[in-house]
């Protein structure tokens, strides 16, 4: 019987006794760190971990660490009877929703993991802080979790890349693995954040992709030039002016350093704001399998 909803774990000598039970019984976990509100793009890491481990196990914690002041942490949407709804059909045991308390039981962490100078750029540069919470707060989830395989989205580049880092540089053991992005049928990127958006702004924000494409169309045409790949992507935002551009590089994946010369392989990343709402959505250039759609 698979569809069961999963138990969900409020502590974490509920996830101990859980992921117990699964080890025994199953073996090797494969976990999917969450926020919630969760759509076809996280539905798509659990279908990964599924593969790479006996169990994929679902963590929901809306972080408060890596919000800035201003940033939506009251209202991030939160739907756990919906996520706990739609990880069901996936076979999904066992899921970890604990309170703020619960992950933070003495306040934030006197100990904090920075991310070095990868957290200098891309978002790093607009969003302070936010990384140094990333990572502590996934540090803290490996802990807990001791997962044999950790899931990320390739749709938070940045936030993937440090997380391989941190777990090389600081050997802590569990195999990442980065998972494609996955998009609306119009090709916008899925997001959590996407429900913000008003009528007006849903159309506008395809204009991701319709950049990033350009961008990956001028490259394909034989454009080696970061510049010449940005402005390709420039032109095609600057015909939506309601939203407004605040970073639009080209970089390789590894590092995420700009490139001298775009190759196979090296990535154009952007982050926009359609109204108030910050969309992150990014590319690899020449990709032989396009990014995943969804009708
Ligand atoms: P979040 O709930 O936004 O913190 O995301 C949890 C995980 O899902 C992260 O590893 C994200 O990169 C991943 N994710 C979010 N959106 C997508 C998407 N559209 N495609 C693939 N992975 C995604």
């Amino acid at each position: 019987m698979t569809l069961a909803e999963p138990m969900v774990a409020r502590t974490r000598g509920e996830l101990a006794e859980g992921l117990a039970i699964l080890r025994r019984e199953r073996g090797t976990i494969g976990f999917v760190p969450t926020m919630g509100a969760l759509h076809r793009g996280h539905l798509s890491l659990v279908e990964r971990a599924k593969v790479l481990a006996d169990s994929a196990v679902v963590s929901i914690f809306v972080n408060p660490t890596q919000f800035g002041a201003g940033e939506d942490l009251t209202r991030y949407p939160r739907d756990l009877a919906g996520d706990l709804a739609q990880l069901a059909p996936l076979d999904v045991k066992l899921v970890f929703a604990p309170e703020v308390s619960e992950m933070y039981p003495e306040g934030e962490s006197l100990i904090q993991v920075t991310p070095g100078i990868l957290g200098d750029r891309l978002c790093g540069r607009f969003r302070p802080g936010h990384f140094a919470g990333v990572l502590t707060v996934v540090a803290k989830l490996f802990g807990l979790f001791r997962p044999d395989w950790a899931v990320f989205g390739r749709k938070d580049l940045q936030q993937a890349v440090l997380i391989r880092r941190m777990v090389s540089d600081l050997e802590l053991g569990v195999s990442i693995d980065v998972a494609p992005l996955v998009r609306e049928s119009d090709g916008l990127a899925m997001s959590s954040r996407n429900r913000y958006l008003s009528p007006s702004e849903r159309g506008e924000a395809t204009v991701l992709f319709r950049a990033l494409t350009a961008a990956d169309d001028a490259f394909r045409r034989g454009a080696t030039n970061p510049a010449d790949i940005v402005s390709a992507a420039q032109e095609v935002l600057s015909r939506e002016p309601g939203v407004r551009v605040q970073y639009l590089e080209v970089v390789e994946p590894d590092r995420l350093d700009p490139v001298d010369l775009a190759e196979r392989g090296s990535i154009v990343a952007l982050a926009v704001f359609a109204g108030e709402t910050r969309l992150i959505d990014n590319l690899v250039l020449g990709a032989s399998v396009p990014d995943p759609i969804f009708p």
